[in-house]
């Protein structure tokens, strides 16, 4: 069912990711790592819902966004860079694959990350952090989403890669069996993979040929 919703706040969360905050429609309930659909309401856009996920906790008093901007491709992500405080979106119905199961690894590409905030906050509420694992791949520092909330949730287990930068004490390419031979992850565990379609289907490759079983994937497309 469609809502309508006041925006509460809108700022950037990182150089080109958007953080927002709305109001949240009455009886909206949702499990960390579920998404909803999210319109401009804006003459013209009305048919051009877009997936994102909340980042917030399920029993938050509003609704918490980490948005991506794309301004090349002139499309919804766009069109949220020129909102402001006070305007509005339209929320959709809840829906969403990635729903935490047992401890694990954390695999995520950039934007890929955020159906991991809201299973990670919450683990944190419940002091269930654990053992797991948060592998994080970005193209430079400056794209790390949340990187100091990440640090202090998981300490050594929040592993960062960058294809882009070179930083000392910092993982420098892609994503390889190589790499995630030195993270020290445990094999029998559920492997929860979020990001861009090449990332999934290398990363699934990798984890395969690490006798890793299809029913261990929790993922979801970006
Ligand atoms: C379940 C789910 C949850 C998600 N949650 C989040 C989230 O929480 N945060 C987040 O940041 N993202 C999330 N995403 C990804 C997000 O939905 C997309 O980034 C978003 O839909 C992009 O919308 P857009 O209108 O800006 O651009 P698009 O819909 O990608 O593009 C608009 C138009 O631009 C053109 N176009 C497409 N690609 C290019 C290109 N490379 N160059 C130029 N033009 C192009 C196409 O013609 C397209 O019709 C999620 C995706 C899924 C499936």
């Amino acid at each position: 069912m469609k809502n309508q919703v006041t925006i509460k706040s809108i700022e950037h969360a990182t150089h080109d990711v958007l953080h927002i905050v709305v109001e949240k429609p009455e009886g909206m309930d949702f499990e960390p790592g579920q998404a909803t659909e999210i319109f401009l309401d804006k003459l013209g856009w009305e048919n051009e819902g877009r997936p994102f996920t909340f980042t917030c906790l399920p029993e938050d008093h509003y609704l918490e966004f980490m948005i991506k901007t794309y301004p090349s491709h002139k499309g919804v992500t766009n069109e949220l860079l020129s909102l402001k405080a006070g305007d509005h979106l339209i929320v959709n119905d809840v829906f969403g694959a990635i729903a935490y199961k047992e401890e694990g690894t954390f695999i995520a590409g950039g934007a890929g990350i955020t159906p991991f905030i809201s299973i990670f906050r919450n683990l944190k509420k419940q002091g269930k952090l654990g053992s797991n694992k948060l592998i994080f791949s970005n193209k430079t520092k400056g794209d790390i989403i949340l990187e100091k909330e990440f640090r202090e949730m998981l300490g050594s287990n929040f592993i960062n890669i960058l294809s882009d930068e070179t930083i000392e004490g910092v993982a420098h390419g892609r994503v390889t069996e190589d790499f995630l031979k030195t993270c020290g992850l445990a094999y029998d565990k559920s492997f929860y993979i979020c990001g861009p379609p090449p990332m999934m289907e290398a990363v699934e490759k990798m984890l395969a040929n690490l006798n890793v079983k299809k029913e261990q994937f929790v993922e979801e497309v970006f």
